[in-house]
């Protein structure tokens, strides 16, 4: 692997948890002991590394986790971190344990601490992107994110057997507070009448249509798919909105909430995590800090940490496309 610069790394995982977590952590101890690197497992995220809520880690002590949903390390949204003094306690902790890099599984606000915290004290980091929504930039795919949209996809063709045996019309909120990729593809994969997603002006006007057109070529039930973020409003204040114009509509609202996050990771999560988990220690053996591995094209590629974070991923205009054409 060239020149060992380090010897003791750590993991945490931070923020918004996801399925799949457990897998990357898995993969980073065991790659950290395949290549002779101690492994420290940081507890809670950030607030573990203030508190030197720490714990040795082997091969062993991730054994049977590779299937579980969560985060074994358990997460956490840390005030303390983003202030200076907190960080300095980590730090210390840091350099009592000798600490040199931390791999760090995390969305984009983690990052944005992982990154502060290296600048201002020299401890290298590699971000691992682990959250259900698919907004970091760098990877074509977010740890979290295909499991999400299975979950969600599951649950709506479920609403649909209840939808179509009552004429009804469903608007289904999933989550995304900021992105619409899984209500984009889950949509698609259900097929969902229409899908409002943050990313896309939609007016009320346009969903009038969408309804009026499945009226007209004979549909008797609707499922509408709407992200958590999405602009013309939440699913009970657009269910309102479309009883008004349609007052003989059935109309009901099902937030899919939590569920999204929990659950035994994919197949394609588990691969996922494991080539990014194992991407981030031979990316800290190769001397790389401040940089996100993701998988791009099937490949391994290390993004500045700081185009992870600033940097957006853009809805791919086909799937709009086709979810519209596909919804006649
Ligand atoms: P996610 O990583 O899922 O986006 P959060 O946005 O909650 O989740 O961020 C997770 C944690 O990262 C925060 O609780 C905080 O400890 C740390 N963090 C986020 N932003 C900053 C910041 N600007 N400075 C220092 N730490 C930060």
């Amino acid at each position: 692997m060239g020149e060992q610069l380090i010897k003791k790394i750590g993991v945490l995982t931070s923020g918004g948890d996801s399925p799949g977590m457990n897998a990357a952590i898995r993969a980073v101890v065991r790659s950290a002991n395949y290549y002779g690197l101690e492994c420290v497992g940081i507890r809670e995220g950030y607030n573990g590394l203030i508190e030197e809520n720490f714990t040795k880690m082997g091969p062993r002590s991730v054994s049977n986790i590779i299937n579980l949903g969560g985060t074994v390390l358990r997460s956490a949204r840390s005030m303390e971190f983003k202030t200076k003094e907190g960080r300095q306690k980590a730090y210390n902790n840091c350099l009592k344990h000798n600490i040199e890099a931390l791999v760090v599984i995390g969305g984009d606000g983690s990052f944005t601490g992982a990154k502060i915290f290296s600048e201002e004290f020299g401890i290298k980091v590699i971000g691992v992107p682990g959250t259900i929504d698919n907004d970091i930039f760098g990877t074509d795919n977010t740890i979290g994110y295909d499991t999400a949209l299975n979950t969600a996809m599951e649950a709506i063709d479920k609403i649909r057997d209840t939808a179509t045996s009552h004429n009804r019309v469903f608007f289904v909120e999933v989550m995304g507070r900021d992105a619409g990729f899984i209500a984009l593809n889950s949509g698609i994969a259900s097929g969902a009448v229409d899908i409002l997603i943050p990313e896309r002006k939609d007016s009320f006007e346009d969903l009038i249509i969408s309804f009026e057109k499945a009226k007209k070529r004979g549909k008797n039930s609707s499922i509408v798919v709407v992200a958590e973020g999405d602009k013309l409003g939440n699913a009970y204040q657009l269910a309102e909105r479309t009883k008004e114009r349609f007052p003989d509509y059935d109309i009901r609202v099902s937030i899919l909430g939590h569920i999204q996050r929990g659950g035994s990771p994919s197949c394609a999560d588990r691969v996922l995590a494991s080539r990014l988990g194992f991407g981030a220690v031979t990316g800290l053996l190769k001397g790389l800090t401040n940089v996100m591995a993701g998988i791009q094209s099937n490949q391994l590629v290390y993004t500045p940490i700081d185009d992870a974070i600033k940097k957006h991923n853009e809805i791919n205009q086909d799937l709009l496309l086709i979810s519209e054409v596909l919804a006649l």
